[in-house]
């Protein structure tokens, strides 16, 4: 394998979770008008053909990149364990009587434990108090920054972490996750008010690091705080298979998927749709994006149940903008098309 270049900043995964009240760049609100058709709403009608078949194909919440060649493809390590370590030395920002070490620990261990996933992390020694996130072959999660050391990412977010993949796979090689030491983070069980529960934002970074974008439902992990997300320690049965299809047991990848075409009643392929898999509960089970041709695929539903699918609009709370790896960088050519209803099927 040659590794020709590594790709840390220009690709890099800046987690979207910025305090909510900021402001989206003004560059940002500029793309997304261009986005938005002049089509009517009712032009457009949403007909989704679905079938089960049993193979998966992709789950939605992979973060892709374009590779060497123009092709898009998901970011993912090639093997496990994931060896991390810790820089020992908490931030000023870092308040609470929890265990800092043990936030951490929790939070790794919430990926390892997915029954459908072969995810299995590491804990390597502490590092010296000094070291700083870089390429240095240690996945680092610190907290120890400065606010100059912060600036050179320059994003607003409430955390990030630093991804170093292959240009030509999609490999990745190292990631650190860096917390940004103008936030205050706690370790409380209940996170005090204005605070960031530690943990919490840690489960959704180490999301990232194991190569999920950001997802579209409101209750999972991976959805950003920017998009008004609140935090949770908690998975939600869309990240355990979205992480799933990225590293899927031999029992999740048997599980049934379902795919089909989202389409305009002039048969046209809607991109950026998201498309819901509900359950017999009502709750809604994994969730997906449509590519440019409309189409889309959710592996690893549990057989045995009935599910509905809803297609709906990404034109809030989640848009374009929400994602890690914008649409429009994977697909320059195309548009997102937000301008239809929510059609059940
Ligand atoms: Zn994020």
């Amino acid at each position: 394998m040659s590794i020709s270049e590594c790709k840390p900043d220009a690709k890099r995964k800046r987690d979207s979770a910025k305090p909510q009240d900021s402001a989206q760049p003004a560059g940002k609100m500029k793309l997304l008008n261009r986005n938005l058709q002049r089509l009517s709403a009712h032009t457009l009608s949403i007909g989704i053909i679905a079938l089960i078949i049993a193979a998966p194909l992709f789950g939605y919440v992979t973060r892709k990149t374009v590779i060497f060649g123009g092709q898009a493809a998901s970011d993912k390590w090639a093997s496990f364990p994931i060896a991390w370590s810790m820089n020992p030395t908490r931030g000023p920002n870092v308040t609470g009587t929890g265990d800092y070490e043990t936030a951490f620990r929790q939070a790794f261990q919430t990926w390892a434990s997915i029954s459908t996933a072969t995810i299995t992390f590491s804990e390597g020694p502490p590092t010296a108090a000094s070291v700083k996130p870089g390429l240095d072959q240690v996945n680092l999660i610190t907290t120890n920054l400065t606010p100059s050391d912060w600036a050179v990412y320059g994003v607003d977010a409430i955390s990030l972490t630093n991804i170093m993949s292959v240009v030509q796979t999609g490999q990745i090689l190292e990631a650190d996750i860096v917390f940004n030491p103008n936030v205050g983070f706690s370790t409380e069980a209940v996170t005090p008010l204005n605070q960031m529960d530690l943990q919490a934002v840690a489960t959704h970074e180490i999301g990232h690091l194991l190569g999920l974008d950001h997802t579209t439902l409101p209750s999972a992990v991976m959805f950003p705080a920017s998009a008004g997300g609140s935090l949770s320690r908690t998975l939600t049965s869309d990240d355990t298979i979205g992480v799933s299809t990225l590293y899927p047991t031999a029992a999740f990848a048997a599980r049934g998927s379902v795919q089909g075409t989202v389409r305009t009643t002039a048969n046209t392929g809607v991109f950026g749709a998201i498309v819901v898999a509900v359950g017999q509960n009502g709750q809604p089970m994994a969730t997906t994006v449509t590519d440019p041709d409309g189409k889309y695929s959710i592996a690893g539903l549990p057989a045995g149940t009935n599910y509905i699918l809803y297609a709906e609009p990404m034109d809030g709370p989640f848009t374009e903008n929400n994602f890690l790896i914008p649409l429009s960088s994977l697909y320059p050519s195309k548009t997102v098309n937000i301008n239809f209803t929510t059609r059940f099927r």
